[in-house]
């Protein structure tokens, strides 16, 4: 196989820099570079990029582009802004994503089982009282996507004792969690749940999902983590539900505008945690590994992994 020019595409250089450096020392036989570096004459051969949330026009540029390779397993925004092109997209599976991400889904379901927001809270005014401890077998975890991330923080889950009950699309059968699907069965997982993990991505169909409607199915005192999108929650439904304490705690990892702008008002509420999309990022040698695993498949034999429906957008 000749060696191809792969360029690298992302939203600042340091990212790109990173990036370069790891692809190409995962697949040597081939010429990694940064997209800014590329000539016209090279453009007109890229076959393949590889992206992290770069700028989706940029690959308007590439006119012989025959698919795309995210490191990100979010992809939201180039299906959104990519254009007319219809290249198929890969986008990152990787199973230590998905163990990062089940780490965090358990520490953060701890932090609110062990209510350690009213811990801190109870410190500040000086008050030394134990609260009624809850076993975690009587708490339900409410997972919204049941995919690489959410049937790993299942698993994650169940193994710290806890119920875990889980919402996808199509119907699904996992071991020791009570499985919803649709829209229809949406409320009935909401009634149970003690705390809410969101794990879906980004569509058409779960934009604005989790309105006031949908939060107050919650039973009162229940608590949001959303590890996924900030657009899935309508901020401002949910901050009057924990204003009113239906919700007792948000802990939210991303958000419409990131960074989170200085004037949010999820900076300074008492019932909110804030994260600076932190939940689970890529790994970039383990991202690399499987990045250069895929285009050397794909060199050997012209096939590629499942890639992104664009109808359902993920
Ligand atoms: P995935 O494997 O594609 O799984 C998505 C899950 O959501 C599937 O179970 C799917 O149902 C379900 N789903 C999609 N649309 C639905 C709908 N309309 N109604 C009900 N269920 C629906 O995705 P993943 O790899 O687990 O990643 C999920 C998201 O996590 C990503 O899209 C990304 O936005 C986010 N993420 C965040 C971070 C972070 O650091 N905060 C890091 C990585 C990823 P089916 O199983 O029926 O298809």
């Amino acid at each position: 196989m000749p060696t191809s020019v792969i360029p690298f595409l992302a939203s600042d250089a340091a990212t790109t820099a990173n990036w370069v450096a790891a692809l190409q020392a995962a697949l040597p036989e081939q010429r990694i570079v940064a997209f800014s570096t590329l000539s016209e004459t090279e453009k007109k051969a890229v076959r393949i990029a590889i992206v992290a949330n770069p700028e989706p026009a940029q690959l308007q540029q590439l006119p012989q582009l025959q698919w795309v390779h995210s490191v990100w397993a979010g992809v939201e925004r180039l299906l959104q802004e990519a254009g007319p092109q219809a290249w198929p997209l890969v986008r990152l599976l990787d199973p230590q994503l998905a163990a990062t991400m089940a780490e965090a889904v358990l520490a953060w379901t701890l932090y609110l089982h062990r209510e350690m927001p009213a811990y801190a809270r109870q410190q500040r005014q000086g008050l030394w009282q134990a609260r009624p401890y809850r076993s975690a077998g009587s708490q339900t975890i409410g997972l919204l996507g049941l995919g690489a991330l959410g049937a790993a923080a299942a698993r994650s889950l169940l193994a710290a004792g806890f119920k875990v009950a889980g919402w996808s699309r199509e119907t699904k059968q996992i071991s020791g969690v009570r499985c919803f699907a649709g829209a229809a069965e949406l409320p009935l997982l909401l009634a149970q749940t003690n705390i809410l993990v969101c794990l879906l991505p980004l569509t058409a169909a779960t934009r604005d999902l989790l309105d006031a409607s949908m939060l107050r199915q919650l039973p009162t005192g229940a608590s949001l983590i959303n590890f996924a999108r900030g657009a899935i929650v309508v901020d401002q439904d949910l901050r009057a539900a924990l204003d009113d304490g239906h919700l007792s705690h948000a802990v939210l990892d991303v958000f419409r505008s990131e960074p989170l702008p200085a004037e949010a008002w999820q900076w300074q509420h008492p019932a909110v945690s804030v994260l600076p999309h932190c939940s689970a990022p890529t790994d970039r040698a383990s991202a690399a590994a499987i990045v250069a695993a895929t285009i050397r498949q794909y060199h050997a034999d012209g096939s590629l992994p499942a890639t992104v429906d664009r109808a359902l957008g993920y």
